[in-house]
């Protein structure tokens, strides 16, 4: 559907792909490996060809955003476009593996999904880059947090902001996933990232999950990020005052699945609190100042 001027939305799943649609095409993000079809169709039924899409950008490296950048651009020219601290994952998966799975070893399956996105990224993006599309200028606006090249594609002119996942906000995002934790890699990273956000003028977030968020909810919804991190870490704070404990168990006390997204996010709360004298560590158990 068409959510602004010539800018699409292709959504055969709760993961969102963007089409920029000009004589040239481009894609932001290309969603689920499951759906590429489907996001190749919606190109074909707009009467465009998909020899035309000329750019991919990522708006960070993460399956549900990358996984069908290969079978796209296996019908097309198109060059891909990465944040530089994003793209070595995408040139060298095992590095995102590594990087990624630090508390347990990553699962098979996953482990050949992430090998599949191998590919060569053909530009490094970085913050203030502008990038110009037909009858659209992409400015770069690096938020790292969610991931630590993580990107917002900011229209100024139209006061559009592509977020992917640099918001963890509570909209849909939090319906699907829980009401405890975003994903984080970075907590102060992405608090910073947060901040910077609610300085631009923005009437429109298009994020990578649903929802669409516009006009006065935008304020709302970058205020509800922050709000959900320190919730998160009042409720850290309150289990440790009861007793120390180590990262798995603090998790398990939460009430969130052991795994490794939820291990890395409560793991960058606690690196947080430690960093602001809130925490403290012995050996691996973790108190309350
Ligand atoms: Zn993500
Ligand atoms: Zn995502």
């Amino acid at each position: 559907v068409k959510v602004a001027g010539n800018v699409h939305l292709i959504a055969p799943s709760w993961s969102y792909t963007y089409l920029v649609v000009g004589e040239k095409l481009a894609f932001i993000d290309t969603g689920l490996p499951q759906y590429c079809e489907d996001v190749k169709k919606y190109v074909v039924d707009l009467r465009h060809r998909l020899q035309d899409v000329h750019l991919i950008i990522n708006t960070h490296v993460h399956g549900d955003h990358v996984a069908c950048n290969k079978a796209l651009k296996a019908v097309c020219k198109a060059k891909l476009a990465v944040h530089e601290l994003d793209a070595k994952y995408i040139e060298n998966p095992d590095y995102f593996l590594k990087d990624t799975f630090k508390h347990a070893a990553p699962p098979e399956d996953y482990v050949r999904e992430a090998k599949s996105w191998k590919d060569k990224v053909d530009i490094l993006l970085k913050d203030g880059d502008t990038i110009e599309l037909d009858g659209v200028t992409l400015e770069v606006v690096h938020t790292p947090g969610h991931t630590l090249g993580s990107i917002c594609l900011y229209d100024r002119e139209r006061k559009i902001l592509f977020s992917g996942d640099a918001l963890q906000g509570t909209t849909a995002f939090m319906k699907e996933f829980g009401p405890v934790t975003g994903l984080y890699t970075d907590l102060d990273a992405y608090i910073r990232s947060i901040q910077r956000l609610l300085n631009l003028n923005v009437d429109m977030i298009l994020p990578g999950h649903p929802d669409i968020i516009k006009k006065s909810n935008v304020r709302k919804e970058l205020e509800n990020c922050l709000k959900r991190v320190s919730y998160i870490n009042d409720k850290i704070l309150q289990n440790l005052q009861k007793t120390e404990m180590t990262l798995q168990k603090l998790t398990e006390t939460l009430g969130i699945p052991v795994d490794e997204w939820n291990l890395t996010s409560i793991e960058s709360h606690l690196r947080s609190l430690l960093n602001k004298c809130l925490v403290k560590k012995k050996d691996n158990f973790y108190s309350v100042l």
